[in-house]
């Protein structure tokens, strides 16, 4: 008996899949068939496989041998959702999918340890989570490194986590005071921080809230907020994502009628946070709740474009490339913003990607769980951005970027990776020395 089967056989789930026409427009624009080349690592196939489980088609030992290793080889990245013709919601079906995988999959000691500790110790406790950046800080600076990456010793899920660390600076901003607008107030938001983004990339969250200042905006940062649940989402545990999403929500509405918007600056936060509403369907308390907060969530490069007072004047001298978040691109439909933010600054030259709508393989925990097809996905991606001749890329997701971090670092290219609020940022700071 499969668990949890009636999630792909309920009359919603079935009307989804029936959506499907079968036509396969959507083949190129999936990375996982671009670097497997097999029809159940595409968009269609997968379909037809969760289309053959709603149908009773699949027993539950070919479910575990056919199914399973399709779906976990899905990147869940959407991008098949932007080239369907027939308005496929191909994030629901495989969130779904997901969930009813991971029901029916038997995990050793040392995974479910693990995946503990990250899920529900380390994203969920922001103290925790910098003790644990200023050690990994320690451990960068002193030269372990360097010894562990030349000697290859870890194992290879450790291995494929140490190569996604990105250089960290762990100097914390104290978010309990408010930081007021510069200038001319234009008005209030508050912030979501994320998790692994406040623990590993500080400077990105400093970033924006430097920007939102400039802009006029006084930035709150509630403090008992958590993480967005996407991640624990990705590896189907639904129920803790719904506790996640009703503290979150709890936490923001508590200010209801004192802001304007929920800036948050990773694209795969965002569109979780904007998808609380499907999350909590039915939910007799949070469903409302849920579509009154995701109604202010907003992606700062997209908050930005309707409220740019201050257009960035400094002056940047550099060779870029915008590199999109598939959850800010397909599934928050967030494209031009960021582009039209970088293509004010003064001296900036945009050379857009061949693929652009294309995976980095970051994907959530899927360079740490399926780390050769991510390893494929990366290296096309890495070879699409040196043929653009930038030495700068862009990008707007904490995973994005930690991703090519590491995928400068494996193609041995010559180029910073930046988040496009820091490239702002820069641009202010520029502005601000010439001015003095
Ligand atoms: S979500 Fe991405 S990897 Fe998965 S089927 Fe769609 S395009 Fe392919
Ligand atoms: S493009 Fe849409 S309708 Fe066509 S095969 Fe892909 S998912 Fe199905």
């Amino acid at each position: 008996m499969i668990k949890n089967i009636e999630l792909l056989t309920s009359p919603e789930f079935r009307s989804k899949l029936s959506q499907c026409i079968h036509c396969g427009l959507c083949l190129p624009a999936c990375p996982t068939y671009n670097a497997l080349g097999t029809e159940m690592d595409t968009p269609r196939g997968r379909i037809a496989l969760m289309r053959a489980a709603s149908d009773g088609r699949i027993e539950l030992v070919d479910f575990k041998d056919s199914l399973t290793q399709h779906i976990n080889l899905c990147l869940a990245c959407r991008s098949c959702e932007t080239s369907c013709p027939s308005d496929v919601n191909y994030g629901n079906l495989i969130e779904a999918a997901r969930i009813v995988v991971e029901h029916n999959r038997s995990s050793g000691m040392a995974e479910r340890f693990l995946r503990w500790l990250g899920t529900k110790q380390l994203m969920t406790n922001r103290s925790l989570l910098r003790f644990i950046a200023r050690a990994l800080y320690v451990y960068e600076t002193i030269g372990m490194q360097q010894v562990v990456r030349s000697t290859n010793l870890l194992p290879k899920t450790l291995q494929a986590m140490e190569a996604i660390l990105p250089p960290i600076n762990p100097h914390y901003q104290d978010y309990r005071v408010p930081a007021p607008a510069d200038g001319n107030k234009r008005g209030n938001v508050l912030f979501f921080t994320g998790c692994i983004q406040e623990g590993f990339l500080p400077q990105v969250n400093q970033a924006t809230v430097r920007v939102l200042q400039r802009n006029g905006f006084d930035v709150h940062t509630p403090a008992s907020q958590t993480c967005c649940g996407a991640a624990h989402l990705h590896l189907g545990d639904e129920e803790y994502a719904k506790r996640l999403a009703c503290r979150n929500i709890d936490t923001f509405l508590a200010h209801e009628g004192e802001f304007s918007a929920v800036i948050n600056n990773a694209g795969g936060c965002g569109a979780s946070l904007k998808e609380y509403p499907h999350l909590l369907t039915g939910d007799p308390v949070y469903a409302q709740k849920a579509k009154q907060f995701s109604d202010k969530v907003k992606d700062i490069s997209e908050f930005l474009m309707e409220n740019l007072h201050s257009p960035p004047e400094g002056e940047l001298k550099v060779r870029a490339t915008y590199s999109d978040s598939c959850h800010l691109r397909h599934g928050q439909k967030v494209v031009n913003q960021p582009r039209q933010l970088l293509g004010m600054i003064p001296g900036l030259e945009l050379v857009e990607l061949s693929s652009p709508d294309l995976c980095c393989g970051s994907a959530g925990v899927y360079n740490i769980t399926q780390i050769d097809t991510a390893d494929k996905i990366l290296d096309a991606k890495m070879a699409d951005i040196a043929a653009t001749g930038a030495n700068l890329i862009v990008t707007s997701n904490t995973g994005c970027q930690m991703q090519l971090i590491a995928g400068v670092r494996r193609a041995g290219l010559e180029a910073k990776v930046l988040h496009v609020v820091e490239v702002l940022d820069l641009s202010y700071e520029k502005e601000s020395v010439n001015s003095e």
